[in-house]
């Protein structure tokens, strides 16, 4: 747990305390603190000391670089470019509203890179319905995280240059959370303060400029947990494409592993066994809107608008059966194919066979279901959740040790003593952290002799 929180707070808590923010000037301070008090809603508006602080000093004479964010990597982009301009009201939103934002602003919902009303803007029955009440046309939306409130860290903004009124139904279809009924809608442009999607969208692009009939291959999977047959198909798309964009995304399962944790384990499998050129990862894994991975309509999309001309689907995939079996979401995808925009690839699924010795496709193998082993994320957070190590023909050793080790912190009373006597140590004892213990201990599992 306790590095599970490390990485939670890595993440969020990328910036700068308000204690580095709030040295710059004060004198701006009235001034910013009446525009932000005249907006009406608590729910909708932080009106915290720390967040008018926060702007105060950010927007101070010639400080309103957001320069304290130098420990933040890549922040010399960030802070060059990000000046926060005079706002006049500050919205707290949820992380998946901030992943949503980015991608509007990157283009990856096609059409417009602003926040446009659902008749301009939609995309495979979604909208972007943006509330916020007080909002006027030439007004200028700060936007923080709820966790962060009190830190008060704007990490988007938005220029209005529209408000209007949606209707309900138009309310249920929207991406974002802090769509509400009743309350009027913004359009306007998006500025994200610290924006990876840009730098990773950017590369996409610079790759297919520089090819010729550049192959951008697109996986979106929640890792949930990442196992070999994930491992296997990556590989394959590897082997035909440039590129290779691996989407992680959220998932709602009760029993999923933090968002963080199968982050980790995916960089982990990628930085570690991959060819760094030839893959990128894409984090959507705040973005609520995929919980159930039942949106391949939506995922086609956003793959093809940030650079992709293939997807590809295991044919197992509920949803994806689902979508072969006719109905709207068939008809979309098939119209992005005819039209030679995205091709999408359906593999098949792929087992372990006894037989065979190796993963194979239920396609090529020969020797039936009974010899198989099947790859079912169930039940492998199964075992990891009752704290059992899985066989390695499911996942890498050093992924479900990576993953034991979050799920049981401290598991053990002596490790240290455990592990000295349980492993061969040649004589040198140092220390060993659980991960540690559970690659060594599946080594023992594998160990072929007294097998019986
Ligand atoms: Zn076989």
């Amino acid at each position: 747990m306790a590095s599970q929180e490390k990485n939670r707070r890595a993440r969020s808590g990328k910036i700068s305390s308000p204690s580095k923010i709030s040295r710059a000037g004060t004198n701006s301070r009235a001034s910013g603190i009446s525009h932000v008090s005249e907006a009406t809603s608590a729910s909708e508006i932080t009106c915290a000391n720390d967040a008018s602080d926060t702007f105060q000093t950010t927007r101070a004479a010639g400080t309103s670089r957001t320069a304290k964010t130098t420990d933040v990597p890549k922040a010399s982009r960030a802070t060059k470019s990000e000046r926060i301009p005079k706002f006049h009201r500050i919205i707290e939103i949820s992380r998946s509203d901030l992943s949503a934002l980015s991608l509007v602003a990157n283009g990856g919902f096609g059409g417009s890179r602003a926040l446009l009303r659902p008749k301009k803007l939609s995309a495979a029955g979604i909208n972007f319905v943006f509330s916020c009440a007080e909002a006027k046309k030439g007004e200028t939306l700060a936007l923080s995280l709820k966790e962060e409130a009190a830190g008060g860290k704007i990490v988007a903004l938005i220029e209005v240059t529209d408000v209007y009124l949606p209707s309900a139904d138009e309310i249920k279809g929207s991406i974002f959370q802090n769509a509400r009924a009743g309350v009027n809608a913004v359009e306007g442009e998006i500025r994200i303060v610290e924006d990876e999607l840009k730098d990773k969208a950017l590369q996409i692009r610079k790759i297919k400029n520089e090819l010729q009939s550049p192959k951008i291959s697109a996986f979106f999977t929640c890792a949930d947990p990442i196992h070999r047959v994930h491992e296997r198909l990556m590989r394959h798309m590897i082997d035909k494409a440039d590129l290779t964009v691996i989407f992680l995304t959220a998932t709602a399962k009760p029993d999923a592993l933090p968002a963080a944790l199968r982050k980790k384990a995916l960089e982990y499998l990628l930085e570690n066994f991959f060819v760094a050129q030839r893959v990128m990862l894409i984090d959507l894994s705040e973005l609520e809107i995929f919980s159930d991975h039942d949106k391949p309509v939506l995922e086609c999309i956003i793959a093809k608008n940030l650079g992709a001309n293939k997807v590809v689907f295991g044919q197992k995939h509920k949803h994806i059966e689902l979508f072969f079996d006719g109905g709207g979401m068939h008809t979309i995808l098939d119209e992005l194919q005819k039209r030679g925009e995205i091709e999408i690839l359906l593999m098949p699924e792929y087992v372990y066979c006894e037989k065979c010795k190796v993963l194979v496709s239920v396609k090529n193998c020969p020797h039936g279901g009974h010899h198989h082993v099947h790859y079912r994320t169930q039940n492998l957070k199964t075992l990891l959740h009752a704290g059992i190590l899985p066989p390695a023909i499911f996942m890498r050793k050093e992924i479900s040790a990576m993953i034991l080790s979050e799920l049981f912190p401290a598991r053990f009373e002596n490790l240290q003593k455990l592990y000295d006597e349980l492993f061969p140590n040649g004589g040198i004892l140092q220390s060993h952290d659980e991960s540690e213990f559970y690659e060594q201990l599946m080594q023992l599992y594998q160990t072929s002799a007294l097998k019986t």
